[in-house]
This record gives C-alpha cells, sequence and structure tokens, in this order.
C-alpha cells in the first residue's frame, strides 16, 4: 500500500501540508471510515449529503490515523493531527491514486462492460498470477471510490493489477481511465443494463468505449469481436491505429473464438483457434463464461504470457461472490442460482445454461424482473418470454410486474406450455415446491433488487 511523506502525498494530490503539521510524517495506505482505520493510515474525510466525514477527523486521529486530508471551505483543521489541505478531497483521492500509479512500475489491465466485468477480472487475475505478482480489485470495488482504493493498496513490488471499472452513466469510465492508466484494456460486452440512463446502446457502447481515452499509446484494447458497436463508434475515441486489438467471441471472424466446448459438471473444457494453444479449462458454467475467459485469455497473450501458464492459471481461478451457482434443495432438485443480477444478455446467458442441461427429468425457469430497463422494458421481457419454449423449459415461474410480460408471452407462443405469473413470492415457493422432485433443474434469476436468493434459500430448506 502506499507508503509516503506528507510533503509527498501534497504534492501528489495537489494540496498543501498545512501549518504545524510535519511534512515529514509518514502515512501507510488510506482509509475514509473511521470505523475501519488502522493506525498509521491517511484519513480522507469525504463530503456526503447525510454526513460529512471532516466530522470524524478528530476520531480518526484518536484511533491513530498518522494523518488526514481537510478541505479548506472547512476552515482550520483541528489541533493534534498532521493534515494536508485540499480543495476537494474526492478529487484529491482521485489524484492520488493517478499519482501512486505514475510511481509504480505496475502494468494495468482495466476491465468495463456491461456483465461479466467482476468474473473476466476474477478470470485475468488467475491468468496473469500465474506469472507475475498481482493483485485485483477486491469484490465489485469498482467505483470513483473503489477503483482508487485498490489503487492505493497496490504494494509497490505489484507487477500486474487487474481492475474493474463500473459505471452508471457517461464520462465515469473516462474517469476511472484517466486514474488507471490500463496498459490493456477490455470490454467484455454491450448489453442493456443502464439504458434506462443512457437511452440507447449506441450510448451504452461509447460509455464503454471511453476506457481507450486513458489506454496507454501502444497499449491493447480487448473487445467482442461480434458487437458491431465497437467498430462504428470506436474512432469516436482513439485514432485506431494508437492502440493494438484483439477481438473475441462465438465464431470466425474473431481473433480468438472456440472450437470445440464440452462442459461437464466442474466447468467447461474448450480449445480455440489458436491451434498452438492446450485445451482449456473454466471452472464455470455456462457459455456466456467462455467468452469471459477468452478476453481473459487475450489479456494474459496481451501481457505477453505462455498459453501453457495461460491454461495453469485458468484452471486455478477463484471467483468472488455470488455468480451462476449449481446448489441443490432440499428435496434434491438441482437450482442453479443466478439470483444476483439480471439484464436481458446475462438471461438469455442463463436461458442458454438451461437449456445444454442435459440429463432431467424436467426445468424449470424462475425469472424475476430485470430493473432498470428503460423505455423498451416490456419489449425486452416479452423477447424473454418468447425465448421460454418448450424446448428449452417444461414451466415458467415469473414474479412480479415486468415478469408478468414474460409469461404473457411464453403462454400466448406456447400454448400447452405450463406458465404461472405471482406477485407474491411465497404463493411461488408453494407451487414450485409442489412440482420439483430430485430429476428436475431449476433457474431461478432475477434483478438484485428482486431478491430471488431468498427463494433460493427457502428451497434449500423446504421440502
Ligand atoms: P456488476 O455490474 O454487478 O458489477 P459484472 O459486470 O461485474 O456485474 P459479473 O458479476 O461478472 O458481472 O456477472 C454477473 C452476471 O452477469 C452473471 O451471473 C451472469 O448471469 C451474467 N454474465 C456474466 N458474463 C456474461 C457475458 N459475457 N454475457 C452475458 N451475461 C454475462
Ligand atoms: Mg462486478
Amino acid at each position: 500500500m502506499i507508503n509516503r511523506t506528507l510533503a509527498q502525498i501534497a504534492a501528489m494530490c495537489g494540496g498543501e501540508v498545512s501549518a504545524g503539521s510535519r511534512p515529514d510524517a509518514v502515512v501507510r495506505g488510506v482509509c475514509i471510515d473511521t470505523r475501519k482505520l488502522a493506525p498509521g493510515q491517511l484519513f480522507i474525510p469525504f463530503v456526503g449529503a447525510k454526513q460529512d466525514g471532516h466530522d470524524y477527523v478528530a476520531q480518526a486521529a484518536a484511533l491513530g490515523a498518522a494523518a488526514a486530508l481537510w478541505q479548506r471551505d472547512h476552515g482550520s483543521p483541528p489541533e493534534g493531527i498532521d493534515a494536508v489541505l485540499v480543495d476537494d478531497s474526492l478529487r484529491a483521492l482521485q489524484a492520488l491514486a493517478r499519482a501512486y500509479r505514475r510511481e509504480l512500475p505496475v502494468r494495468v489491465v482495466g476491465v468495463t462492460g456491461s456483465n461479466g466485468k467482476t468474473t473476466t477480472k476474477d478470470l485475468a487475475a488467475a491468468v496473469v498470477g500465474s506469472c507475475y505478482r498481482t493483485h485485483k480489485t477486491s469484490g465489485n470495488m469498482n467505483s470513483h471510490i473503489g477503483l482508487p482504493l485498490t489503487l492505493l493498496s497496490l504494494s509497490e513490488d505489484t507487477e500486474v493489477a487487474v481492475l474493474e471499472m463500473g459505471m452508471r452513466g457517461r464520462g465515469e469510465i473516462e474517469q476511472l481511465t484517466r486514474i488507471a492508466e490500463p496498459d490493456v484494456a477490455v470490454i467484455t460486452n454491450i448489453g442493456e443494463a443502464h439504458l434506462m440512463q443512457l437511452g440507447s446502446r449506441e450510448e451504452i457502447a461509447r460509455a464503454k468505449l471511453e476506457i481507450v481515452l486513458g489506454l496507454k499509446p501502444g497499449g491493447v484494447l480487448i473487445t467482442p469481436g461480434d458487437e458491431p458497436l465497437i467498430d462504428a463508434h470506436l474512432s469516436e475515441f482513439r485514432q485506431p491505429d494508437t492502440l493494438k486489438r484483439i477481438t473475441f467471441g462465438r465464431g470466425a471472424g474473431n481473433d480468438l473464438y472456440p472450437v470445440a466446448t464440452l462442459a461437464d459438471a466442474s466447468g467447461m473444457h474448450f480449445t480455440t483457434n489458436w491451434e498452438t494453444a492446450p485445451t482449456f479449462f473454466l471452472p464455470l458454467l455456462g457459455r456466456h463464461n467462455v467468452l469471459n475467459a477468452l478476453a481473459a485469455i487475450a489479456a494474459g497473450v496481451a501481457l505477453g504470457i505462455s498459453f501453457r501458464d495461460i491454461a495453469r492459471g485458468l484452471r486455478g481461478a477463484e471467483l468472488s461472490g455470488m455468480r451462476i451457482e449449481i446448489v441443490k434443495s432440499a428435496n434434491g432438485a438441482t437450482i442453479v442460482n443466478d439470483a444476483y443480477n439480471a439484464s436481458p444478455s446475462s438471461m438469455h446467458a442463463a436461458i442458454d445454461l438451461l437449456e445444454e442441461m442435459k440429463g432431467y427429468r424436467r426445468k424449470y425457469a424462475v425469472i424475476g424482473d430485470m430493473l432498470e430497463l428503460g423505455a423498451r422494458e416490456v419489449e425486452y421481457h416479452r423477447e424473454i418470454g418468447a425465448r421460454l419454449s418448450p424446448d428449452v423449459v417444461d414451466g415458467v415461474f415469473a414474479y412480479g410486474p415486468l415478469s408478468a410480460y414474460s409469461a404473457e408471452e411464453a403462454a400466448k407462443r406456447y400454448p400447452d406450455l405450463m406458465v404461472r405469473a405471482y406477485d407474491d413470492k411465497d404463493a411461488l415457493l408453494r407451487d414450485l415446491t409442489g412440482v420439483l422432485d430430485e430429476r428436475d433443474v431449476v433457474l431461478v434469476k432475477g434483478s438484485r433488487g428482486m431478491k430471488l436468493e431468498e427463494l433460493v434459500h427457502a428451497l434449500q430448506q423446504t421440502s
């Protein structure tokens, strides 16, 4: 983690050591929450809508903070703590992170996209970790605060940092990429997440393409080749000849694509068009994850890692948090738990997975609303309904007012299919447990706000 004198910190963040503070005081690490403070850290107080971190600076000092930033508009810092005066503490955090990144010999891989960022970040870190001292964003800390904090937590000998970059609107990825200055930039895909805030898929593509604004000259851009919007808009952000490209996707026409894929209970085995590469094993289910793995492999290649090491890293990948998870219900049915989140592209990916799962008596889909889709939300839900044909599922349980449209569409198209819509989770659970047995599989997926994991937990407990 960052380890600098107060004078150095001030120079790095564009601040000034306050009168009476010791320029040679040393800080080790930064902290934005006194409940998590470790002695010796630099405390950074943010001004929020409800709370003002400046109210906690004295407490931070009492807890052993080595120093604090202090916004000039708050008057003078309290006695008893060394301080650096800044105009805006959030901007100062970001400037500090950028300066620290520039001082380190580290190479940075930045990962953005609509779906699969965390997965691809974890896979890329596993690939790179086979050869280099690697640090990755922990969990989902991908914001304008999380990313700088991740950079500041790097040790000086980190060789590669793999950073997730999230956004809700235009300009946010630009801000993150200008802080992280990646050597390799990955766009996982262009989906429909945040359509409501951005208005169109073109705008979503532009928002992700902002990542090239911070990409180092000659850096490598890794993108889904099956997505025409990337090529359509790249030149608005960067002369394409100032970067190298690797495209990945489902089929020929991409620089990298899978040739043969075989799924077993523990994950996917796949070969690629790169003939000298070995068969890769990915300890994750779902074809969409093969695409995430291809992006990670491409990142490894961009950093000069051999195929053997890439394959070894991928095999040992460790994933953060709630991903597609296969669990059993109390009565032995197989549950594909993907209740973590949903957008149309990830819903289609999950339905693909259900379609591929063989050897079950019946297949059911429990689908919850996909939120924040904006004006076309009904249409997107109807498209999901259209996907749920009797070739794919034996029954559909829809939960929520938007999923009711998916149910309506499925019922209209497939009159013989069992389709039910609910606005009450308990009623859904009762009916579902009534039909499930140990020979069945059920997919559970919806937006975070629908809290479908409650249903999964209940299925695991009730028989
Ligand atoms: P967040 O925006 O919450 O940070 P994320 O982009 O980091 O999400 P992940 O956490 O990796 O994405 O995956 C979330 C879900 O997205 C997965 O459970 C899966 O359903 C879906 N998903 C992952 N990768 C893809 C992909 N390449 N294409 C479509 N859907 C995907
Ligand atoms: Mg994420």
